[in-house]
């Protein structure tokens, strides 16, 4: 008798925990969704680092982080392209923002420079079609990412790039986050650091919430 008692605690516990948990993901209808792109995966490793470091692992590292941040915020829902370690074709990872209705879609990705070992720092990419709709919507997001991310982590500002990209098949603002050099050896250790990859997301998370904020506002 004692014991099924206990049992039955255990389960009652185990079930308010579960349902507990799964509130605080779908507990209240949230303002935005923001769908996080961990770049490359699977078969695609995207950049190697001296210490073999792959941009694939830091990319997801801190999507996951971000979703994890979402979890506790009343605000945003964030939901992944990928969580595991599988290769996502660009077409679906934009497919996905646009069917869900996302209010943004940013893409985390790792540089690489092919000769120079010494190139360093952080730069926000947007499309480079100043004809889309959506593109000083993007401008605007990829400045504010830049300002945020280079003045949190005291890297070097390389500025934002236009270059030619999947992003552009997303149907709402959209950016691409080139969080660090793996090709710099001092980067990359930083790079594969819990520490820098926390503050990275952190720093991405609230920069998309005080945006979301401000534009929605308008
Ligand atoms: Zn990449």
């Amino acid at each position: 008798m004692r014991a099924l008692t206990a049992k039955t605690i255990v389960c009652t516990l185990a079930l308010i925990c579960l349902l507990g948990w799964a509130q605080v993901g779908t507990g209240q209808t949230k303002r935005f969704l923001v769908v996080i792109d961990a770049g490359h995966g699977g078969w695609d490793p995207g950049a190697i680092g001296y210490y073999g470091t792959q941009e694939k692992d830091i990319n997801l590292n801190i999507a996951r982080f971000i979703r994890l941040l979402g979890l506790y915020d009343d605000e945003i829902s964030i939901v992944l392209t990928r969580s595991d370690d599988i290769y996502v074709p660009h077409r679906e990872r934009t497919g996905l923002a646009n069917r869900l209705r996302a209010d943004l879609f940013v893409s985390i990705h790792a540089n690489a420079h092919p000769r120079n070992s010494a190139a360093n720092g952080i730069e926000v990419l947007v499309h480079d079609d100043t004809s889309l709709s959506t593109y000083p919507r993007n401008r605007e997001l990829a400045l504010l990412l830049q300002k945020r991310l280079t003045r949190a982590l005291g890297v070097t500002d390389r500025g934002i790039k236009h270059q030619r990209l999947f992003i552009r098949w997303a149907e709402m603002p959209a950016v691409l986050i080139e969080t660090g050099f793996v090709t710099n050896p001092h980067e990359e250790l930083k790079l594969r650091s819990f520490l820098y990859q926390w503050t990275v997301a952190q720093v991405i998370f609230n920069t998309i919430k005080e945006y979301l904020r401000t534009t929605k506002a308008r």
